[in-house]
C-alpha cells in the first residue's frame, strides 16, 4: 500500500481533534463509530478540566488505497528536540489555524521547524463558518508569518482549504461547495511526496516516540526507515555512540490503523510502526536487524528545555 506521512501542526483549541475525527468517519477506513464519540467525549471532559484536547500520537486513515498516517506535533515549548523528531519522520505538514483567531505566535515554533526542514505545508484556514470569521486577513497573515520564518518561494506557494471541521468539509475556494473532506485528501495524496526509502535493505528503524501503554508496557513508535519490519525477527538496538543497547526480537510489532495500533506480521519502509517488547530501548535508539552495523543519524535527545509557555 502506498504511504504518505503528515505532521498537523496547530494550536490548541483551532479544532484538530474535530477534524482529524472527520477524516476518520470520511475516509471510510474506520468503522468502529464509536470510538471516535467517545473520544470527542473524553477531549470534552478533558477540555473543561484542563482547556486542553488530546490527539493520539499517530492516526492513520485510508483514502483511494494509500494509508495516511497523521502524526500529532506538540502543542508549544519544544521537549527536547521532540518536534525535530517527528518532523523527520514526515514529508508533508498541514498547519491548521482558525478563521478568526488566526496564526497565534505558539505555533511559531514547530512551523518554523518544519519550514527549516524543507517541508511544503499545506494550510488548512479552518472553522470559516464561525460568524466571525475572517479568512482573507488569516491567509494574508500565515503567509506572512512563512515569509517571516524564512520560507522559500515554493513554501510560500502553499496550497490552501478553507474548512469546516465540525461541518465536515474542506474546499479550496470559500464558495465551493462545502460536501465534504474529499479535497482534502486528494491535496494530501498529490501534494505531499511518498516516503523515498529503500525496502531491500536490512531492516532498521529509529525509536522517535517513547510511550507507556497500560497494556503493552513501554512502546517505541517510529518510521521504518530501510527494509522490513517483520514479527519475531531478531533485533539490536544501537545508541546513537554505537553501544549495542540489547538483543532481541521484535515479539510485539504494530501498525496504526484509525485511532488504534494494531498487530501486524510485516511492515515496510516508510511506514510507521509501534514496537514493545524491548526493555532498555530508548530514543532516539535505532532498532535494527543484526547485520546493521551502526546506528542511522538521529536528532539527539536535549535535556528539556525550561521556556513552556
Ligand atoms: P483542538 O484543541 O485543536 O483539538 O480543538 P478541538 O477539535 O477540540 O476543538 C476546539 C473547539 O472548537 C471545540 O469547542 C469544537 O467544538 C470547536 N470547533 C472545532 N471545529 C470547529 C469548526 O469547524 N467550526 C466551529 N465553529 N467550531 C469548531
Amino acid at each position: 500500500m502506498e504511504i504518505r506521512n503528515i505532521a498537523i501542526i496547530a494550536h490548541v483549541d483551532h479544532g484538530k481533534t474535530t477534524l482529524v475525527d472527520e477524516l476518520l468517519k470520511q475516509s471510510g477506513s474506520f468503522h468502529e463509530h464509536q470510538q471516535v464519540s467517545e473520544r470527542a467525549m473524553d477531549s470534552n471532559d478533558l477540555e473543561k478540566e484542563r482547556g486542553i484536547t488530546i490527539l493520539a500520537k499517530c492516526t492513520s486513515v485510508v483514502w483511494k488505497d494509500t494509508r495516511i498516517n497523521i502524526i500529532d506535533t506538540p502543542g508549544h515549548a519544544d521537549f527536547g528536540g521532540e518536534v525535530e523528531r517527528i518532523l523527520s519522520m514526515v514529508d508533508g505538514a498541514i498547519v491548521l489555524v482558525d478563521a478568526a483567531e488566526g496564526a497565534l505566535p505558539q505555533t511559531k515554533f514547530v512551523v518554523g521547524k518544519a519550514l527549516a526542514r524543507g517541508l511544503k505545508p499545506i494550510v488548512v484556514v479552518n472553522k470559516v463558518d464561525r460568524g466571525d470569521a475572517r479568512p482573507d486577513e488569516v491567509h494574508t497573515e500565515i503567509f506572512d508569518l512563512f515569509a517571516s520564518l524564512g520560507a522559500n518561494d515554493e513554501q510560500l506557494d502553499f496550497p490552501m482549504l478553507f474548512a469546516s471541521g465540525r461541518q465536515g468539509w474542506a474546499d479550496t475556494e470559500l464558495d465551493g461547495p462545502r460536501k465534504d473532506l474529499a479535497p482534502m485528501f486528494d491535496l494530501i495524496l498529490r501534494h505531499v511526496p511518498p516516503p523515498a526509502l529503500d525496502k531491500d535493505k536490512p531492516f532498521a528503524m529509529v525509536a522517535t516516540i517513547l510511550e507507556y501503554d497500560n497494556f503493552l508496557g513501554r512502546v517505541l513508535t517510529g518510521r521504518v526507515e530501510q527494509g522490513r519490519a517483520k514479527i519475531n525477527m531478531p533485533v539490536r538496538a544501537i545508541r546513537q555512540d554505537g553501544t549495542i543497547v540489547e538483543s532481541g526480537r521484535l515479539t510485539k510489532l504494530l501498525s496504526f490503523r484509525g485511532l488504534e495500533r494494531v498487530p501486524v506480521d510485516e511492515v515496510e519502509a516508510g511506514d510507521i510502526v509501534a514496537v514493545a517488547g524491548l526493555s532498555d530501548t530508548t530514543i532516539p535508539d535505532t532498532i535494527a536487524s543484526p547485520e546493521v552495523a551502526g546506528p542511522l543519524p538521529a536528532i539527539p535527545v536535549d535535556p528539556p528545555t525550561l521556556s513552556m509557555t
